[in-house]
């Protein structure tokens, strides 16, 4: 079994070297290739990968033209990889390459998906653990219930799941959410975040913030349909309003003339427009997730199924093409069974068989 490990890289000369050593004393056992992912480097971190890769083959190189972002080289990085399992993490070691045997041993028990969970971050400030906090409670009550708190992009994927994520071509990506998303198969291993072994970190608040608006607003599209609710709660008022205004006219005499109808009809008629704001709102974000073109659904097994003769657009089917369950089965035997039905509308929504190295 050869496993990938992808490590997204932007500006990271301090501790790439550091990582070699380490992934190289940790996985002695095991088949291993790593494939740094370069994204926009400034510094020497390009020159140190390229100059460590001439002498040792198992070390891999992809460098972006400018910086894409972290989650751009995930992606690039989960693209490529060749492995039958495929690991992502930083390049800081923060995520400690001592536990990837652990993890290998969760996923050869059957696990589609090992998510370690930081139960300690060692080195990181009280505001980033607190903006973290927060970041995973309203993730978890915005957009989706399962994603997990204190689970990053440290993860591994069997060959199945990383097939069924390259699936996925939306721009604006949250990588775990598009994991959880998923459904497949997953272990949770708890660990302790170590500090950055040197440099500082690339997530300043800014970016932080820009990320936790990616992350919620490609999982919900409940801003645009707030309007709906503000809307419907207005006109409610205005028309409660209303009744009062008639009751002070018809039976008390404390009513000052004009006055009503115009304070009632501002509610009624502003709350209107709201709630077609909303309606606007709810057609557009129909539209929003339309256009993130993602699987209708994912086919985890199936029994005493036969291969469809037309062909599967738009669907992740991670069952070989005799529709054996693989699931319980060795991931590379999986692997090779497995069959992704692509969306890609360039590749006409045709069957894709995986690349398969061997
Ligand atoms: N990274 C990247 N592109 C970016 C920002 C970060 O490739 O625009 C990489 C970075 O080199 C590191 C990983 O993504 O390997 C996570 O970043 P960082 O460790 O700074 O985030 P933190 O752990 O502080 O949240
Ligand atoms: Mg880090």
């Amino acid at each position: 079994m050869l496993l990938s490990i992808v490590i997204p890289v932007f500006n990271e000369a301090q501790t790439l070297l550091l990582l070699v050593d380490r992934l190289d004393e940790a996985l002695q056992e095991l088949n291993w290739e790593v494939l740094f992912v370069n994204d926009g480097s400034t510094d020497a971190s390009l020159e140190i990968i390229r100059v460590a890769a001439q002498t040792d083959k198992r070390i891999k190189v992809l460098s972006f033209s400018r910086n894409f972002g972290h989650q751009a080289a995930i992606t690039a990085g989960l693209d490529f990889a060749q492995g039958d399992a495929v690991v992502v993490m930083d390049a800081d070691l923060q995520d400690p390459p001592e536990i990837l045997p652990q993890m290998v041993d969760l996923l050869l028990e059957g696990y589609d998906i090992v998510s370690p969970q930081r139960v300690f971050r060692h080195g990181e400030t009280m505001f980033k653990r607190w903006t973290a906090a927060l970041f995973y409670w309203l993730m978890a009550r915005l957009a989706d219930r399962r994603l997990a708190p204190d689970v990053g992009d440290f993860r591994l994927f069997s060959r199945r799941a990383v097939l069924a994520i390259r699936s996925f071509r939306e721009q604006h990506r949250f990588m775990r959410g598009l994991v959880v998303w998923l459904g497949l198969r997953e272990a949770t291993l708890p660990f302790e975040r170590q500090p950055r072994a040197g440099g500082e970190t690339k997530y300043p608040p800014l970016k932080m913030l820009r990320f936790a608006w990616t992350a919620i607003s490609s999982f919900s599209a409940l801003p645009l349909r707030l309007s709906t609710a503000a809307g419907a709660m207005l006109s409610c008022a205005g028309f409660i309003y209303l009744f009062y205004v008639l009751y002070l006219a018809f039976r008390t005499n404390q009513l000052v003339p004009g006055w009503a109808s115009v304070v009632v009809l501002q509610c009624i008629f502003s709350g209107m427009i709201l709630l077609a704001l909303g309606m606007v709102g709810d057609y557009v974000a129909r539209n929003y997730e339309e256009s993130k073109g993602r699987p209708l659904y994912v086919v985890n097994s199936a029994v005493n199924m036969s291969q469809p003769e037309h062909t599967i657009a738009r669907a992740s089917i991670l069952i070989g093409p005799d529709f054996g369950d693989v699931s319980d089965r060795e991931p590379d035997k999986a692997a090779r069974l497995a069959i992704v039905a692509v969306l890609d509308p360039q590749l006409g929504g045709k069957l894709v068989p995986p690349l398969i190295s061997r």
